[in-house]
């Protein structure tokens, strides 16, 4: 048998920069990045230069009223139209806004979308709200994964509450049948989700956007060794704010930090595997 040897990236955007987003988000965005101008523009041939060539890569845009973004679902299923041997979209929908269940529907069924992103905290919605029932329901009928933001944001008027990764236990007992990803290892609360994904065999974690802190990804990465979870970690980007090659560089480089110290050192069979993960096959989105 031929190992598998590709990078799945379970976690990248494709949106208008700026016109998806509000003033005020980009100023947030601005003052997190201690005043520097920030350029989030997404061009394939970017992201494909900075990148393995045979990534292949999952793409969604965002809907969060509350946190000023709103990404048109036919402007992803236009930029996997464009790069179908490399690209999988999914949907994105914001449940406190009327016509969500419309826009669901309309994601999978006109759109050839294949799965559903959420951004509970940006958007306001704990992620075991009642109101996402029909959601979750539908994804489980259709075998769409679902990947929400989890973890922290610069946003000041996103609501910390919403998006501890506790909050999707519920789901994940109610909807045994959902894939779920947490994304960003749910930072800074990476133990709580890292225990929530090894309670659940539905539930994933992805990693994206995490290399940039590395001593807290290495001791987040540290503690899912010590749970056992490493099988359970997807590799994601977070494109644009960071690029394949940059984020497989990060991994590789966590154990160097630790150099002249006897600190326990990260697996680096493990970090490879992660590395080259079939995701696409563990959320049932393999052809
Ligand atoms: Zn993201």
């Amino acid at each position: 048998m031929v190992p598998f040897t590709m990078t799945i990236d379970v976690h990248s955007h494709c949106w208008r920069f700026p016109e998806d987003f509000s003033a005020d988000f980009i100023r947030q965005a601005q003052r997190a990045r201690g005043g520097q101008p920030v350029d989030l523009r997404v061009r394939f041939e970017d992201y494909a230069a900075s990148a393995p060539p045979d990534t292949r890569t999952i793409v969604f845009g965002g809907k969060a009223r509350l946190s000023g973004v709103w990404v048109d679902d036919r402007l992803v299923a236009d930029y996997v139209a464009a790069h179908p041997d490399r690209l999988i979209g999914f949907l994105s929908v914001d449940p406190t806004q009327d016509g969500w269940e419309r826009e669901l529907r309309a994601g999978r069924e006109e759109l050839g979308l294949r799965g559903i992103k959420l951004l509970p905290m940006y958007a306001g919605f704990s992620m075991d709200d009642a109101r996402l029932d029909p959601l979750w329901r539908y994804a489980e009928q259709h075998a769409l994964p679902v990947l929400l933001h989890a973890g922290t944001t610069f946003i000041a008027q996103a609501p910390l509450a919403f998006t501890l990764p506790r909050l999707i236990e519920p789901v994940a007992l109610k909807f045994p049948g959902v894939k779920i990803i947490l994304a960003h290892l749910g930072h800074p609360y990476e133990a709580e989700c890292l225990v929530t994904i090894r309670k659940h065999d539905n539930v994933f974690a992805d990693v994206s956007a995490l290399h940039y802190r590395p001593f807290q990804l290495y001791h987040s990465l540290m503690l899912a060794q010590e749970y056992g979870v490493w099988p359970k970690l997807l590799f994601g980007t977070d494109y644009p704010f960071t690029t394949v090659n940059a984020s497989i560089a990060g991994l590789r480089a966590l154990n160097d930090m630790l150099e002249g110290t006897k600190l326990p050192r990260l697996d680096v069979n493990q970090i490879e595997a992660l590395i080259q993960r079939d995701s696409l096959k563990l959320l049932g989105l393999e052809k």
